[in-house]
């Protein structure tokens, strides 16, 4: 093909009302036994085939004036009859689901991810791409915006009209937001960011840029400078209740509650401030892990089928230990809150009977059937290799830093990820990470990997965090233990159980996920009132359970047991000089 631009895309939000986009897709040199387009059944990132191609309505295609027919032939797979000369394809999008994996339209603004918009026409997965973005017609929309990391054409910066994509995989990695946004601008080691925040919110944008500011160029300056692009884009979207994040090759696409973010006059940073950093933290650290450094079984990605890699604990598990840990050693959290933060996750992965049952490598494995479809049984079979995947991360660097007298760490082995597969885009093997912290450290690993990574035991954070001069405990050990019934309730006011884990109370005596909870001994509970009044009964305590299972009223002896209790992590301010250099070393990142 020799047009400089072999696909032409305009996308023009038709009808808000409808959350209607009207797509049209022009190529000169369609195949000539008949041109085939395609939808991704996946995006990037977010690992469970969700069929994008279900609000695609309205397929016409038209060749030198004629209507050419389309035939859909399988799912996600349209082919038009042959056509001599150019082929303009024409289509509408559905577009009402707020997260940030989709697209969403309605009179305030318009969202997409090129995933959910743009068909591929197949034989072009390398030809550049030329975008047209239309705004919606009326005086309504006069004040919108665009926002994207696209290269602009001929569009004005923050303007509609064209912009451009070197080629599919770029096009569908560079999310855009229209409407009338609050923009926000900052530079990271000379490389301009744009934080442009979709939805009803008073942020102190100072505060916000500056502290952003900071996580950014800490992350460019662990990797190296210079930041692998040279624009980057925040697109925030803030709503009353929301929590999600996607990242994307110089652009996120984040999903936050309007409370996360900092008001002006406020000092401290509250800790759903905090975790909103956490979320820009591990977006932006993905723009070296995972979208640069990436999975052998991703390069290139096949957007119409599951993409099996055992890594996701390095990609996932990796990037959510460099979140906070990025935060801590630049300053935006104590340290005492950062232990806070890793005391929650261990708590987190300990009460998770999965874990005893799946190992991340499979976790990863079948990420595309039981992570992402989660269901009541979930927590008692799989293991979450966000936080499981965390624990290993900070076990590695632990390990390496202390058999090493800190010398190594997890940081070198990042660093050398990202020069011998980042930068030059070579993907990662199954095992490549496993190897290369062997031969940067010189240690054997293979027993620590084997059993973290294929195996379901827990890893010994307490040994690894002495080393470092931290105390690992269970604050309430030997303390009169609280009951705990084994089950987590479902939203609302019921009391009804949306998993009751392994072996514990509930389970023991019958009751089961969808039950809901009417009485304890006689005393009718709620949602709110449940926990209090089984934590007041001592472990061993009989107690008599009324709860629905559908329309039936049915009655349970359970026999309490104690709950797990939490983990704290505590600075131990005598400890040995070398373990106290190790510690100041692993927070600061020096
Ligand atoms: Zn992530």
């Amino acid at each position: 093909m020799n047009q400089t631009h072999a696909i032409r895309y305009t996308i023009q939000p038709c009808n808000p009302y409808a959350h209607l986009f009207e797509v049209r897709l022009e190529i000169d040199a369609p195949a000539p036994d008949g041109q085939v387009f395609q939808l991704p059944a996946w995006i990037p990132g977010s690992y469970m085939i969700r069929d994008f191609a279900r609000n695609i309505i309205a397929v016409s295609a038209r060749s030198n004036g004629q209507p050419v027919t389309v035939e859909k032939i399988d799912k996600h797979t349209w082919k038009c009859a042959p056509a001599a000369g150019p082929l303009t394809l024409h289509y509408e999008v559905y577009a009402w689901d707020l997260s940030v994996r989709t697209a969403h339209l309605d009179q305030t603004h318009a969202f997409y991810n090129g995933t959910s918009v743009f068909l591929l026409p197949r034989g072009y997965e390398t030809a550049p791409c030329l975008v047209d973005i239309q705004p919606p017609a009326g005086e309504a929309y006069l004040d919108w915006r665009v926002a994207t990391a696209l290269k602009t054409e001929s569009a004005p910066l923050y303007g509609f009209g064209q912009y451009r994509a070197a080629n599919y995989d770029e096009l569908i990695d560079s999310p855009v937001e229209m409407g009338a946004f609050t923009l926000a601008q900052f530079t990271a080691c000379g490389v301009p960011h744009d934080v442009v925040i979709t939805g009803r919110q008073r942020a102190d944008l100072e505060r916000l840029t500056r502290d952003m500011k900071t996580i950014c160029e800490h992350h460019i300056r662990f990797f190296g400078e210079p930041a692998p692009f040279d624009r980057y884009v925040f697109l925030v979207m803030a709503v009353g209740q929301g929590y999600g994040g996607l990242e994307h090759r110089a652009s996120t696409a984040l999903l936050c509650s309007r409370d996360d973010l900092p008001l002006a006059h406020e000092t401290e940073a509250r800790e759903s401030y905090r975790n909103f950093l956490g979320l820009v933290s591990h977006e932006y650290f993905h723009s070296w892990n995972v979208k640069r450094i990436k999975p052998e079984a991703f390069l290139p990605y096949d957007l119409f089928n599951e993409n099996y890699t055992r890594q996701l604990w390095a990609f996932e598990g990796i990037t959510s230990y460099y979140d906070d840990l990025g935060l801590v050693r630049s300053g935006l959290l104590t340290t005492g809150q950062y232990l806070e933060g890793l005391a929650k996750t261990i708590t987190r992965v300990m009460q998770g009977p999965g874990r005893l049952k799946q190992s991340v490598a499979e976790s990863s494995f079948d990420a595309w059937i039981k992570f992402y479809k989660a269901d009541e049984n979930t927590p008692n079979a799989v293991v979450n290799y966000y936080t499981k995947g965390t624990l290993i991360a900070l076990a590695l660097d632990l390990t390496l830093r202390t058999r090493t007298q800190g010398q190594h760490s997890l940081d070198d082995v990042m660093r050398a990820l990202w020069t011998r597969h980042g930068q030059p885009l070579v993907g990662v093997p199954e095992g490549a990470i496993e190897s290369l912290a062997a031969e940067i450290s010189g240690l054997d690993l293979a027993p620590f990997f084997q059993e973290a990574l294929y195996g379901t035991t827990d890893l010994p954070l307490t040994t690894l965090f002495a080393a470092v001069g931290v105390r690992l405990h269970q604050p309430d050990a030997g303390q009169p233990a609280k009951s705990a019934l084994g089950v987590a309730l479902a939203a609302g006011a019921e009391a009804k159980v949306q998993h009751a884990y392994s072996d514990g109370s509930a389970q023991r005596a019958g009751l089961s996920a969808g039950d809901e909870i009417l009485a304890i001994d006689g005393m009718r509970v709620n949602s709110k009132s449940l926990t209090p009044l089984i934590e007041s009964y001592p472990p061993g305590s009989h107690v008599e359970v009324y709860a629905f299972r559908r329309d039936e009223l049915m009655r349970f002896d359970v026999t309490l047991q104690p709950a797990i209790p939490g983990y704290q992590l505590t600075v131990e301010t005598d400890a040995l000089p070398e373990a106290i250099a190790l510690r100041t070393q692993w927070l600061s990142g020096a």
